[in-house]
């Protein structure tokens, strides 16, 4: 994740994926995602036009992927079937559900993804329930975009459940809005979910 959210989600920093360097609090002066990306790629600023990064710095050689991504892409030292009480997950037909509950933890993050990344199996589409949880960290929103891609590429659909205000603002903020959509309940949730309109591209 390269645009780092932060700790209240109402305001996001540009960090380069190459040297660390942090552009702070770019919401106050430029509004949203792709208003800063405009500014900072005309700057010498390179990589991806999503949120999610990986970017680099005019110093900096573009990185294949970002920090957040480079985490998560080793190998997990614990088992990905491990239990969280901050995750659970139901299997609804061809969809995966997964409920996040209070404040994840870095842990969580890596669960996650070892459990998105793996053998999709027959579910198609994804569903992730918010509303147990205040905000979304940058780790979490990065674990989610490429969750939510991987399921574009088999021809499937993602969205999020319950979205808290600030969750819904954040995402709107980062340009994620459209990746992640949400809907106030499962049912339209489900039914956009299986909805015979093609996946937007
Ligand atoms: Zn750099």
């Amino acid at each position: 994740m390269t645009a780092l959210l932060s700790s209240d989600g109402g305001d996001f920093s540009l960090v380069c994926d190459g040297c660390g360097r942090v552009v702070g609090n770019l919401a106050g002066s430029l509004g949203d995602w792709a208003t800063a990306w405009g500014l900072f790629s005309q700057d010498g600023w390179r990589g991806s036009e999503l949120a999610v990064g990986p970017h680099a710095c005019g110093r900096c050689a573009a990185p294949p992927s970002g920090i957040v991504a480079r985490a998560l892409d080793r190998p997990s030292l614990t088992p990905a079937g491990r239990p969280s009480p901050r995750m659970v997950v139901q299997l609804l037909s061809d969809v995966r559900a997964i409920y996040l509950r209070g404040d994840l933890l870095p842990a969580d993050d890596a669960r996650l993804w070892d459990l998105l990344s793996g053998e999709p199996g027959p579910y198609r589409h994804l569903m992730v329930d918010v509303s147990g949880v205040r905000r979304l960290t940058s780790a979490t929103v990065d674990v989610l975009v490429r969750a939510s891609r991987r399921a574009a590429e088999r021809g499937g659909r993602t969205c999020l459940v319950g979205a808290a205000p600030a969750i819904s603002d954040a995402l709107r903020m980062l340009c994620l809005d459209r990746l992640l959509p949400g809907h106030a309940d499962q049912l339209s949730a489900l039914e956009w979910l299986r909805g015979a309109h093609p996946v937007p591209c």
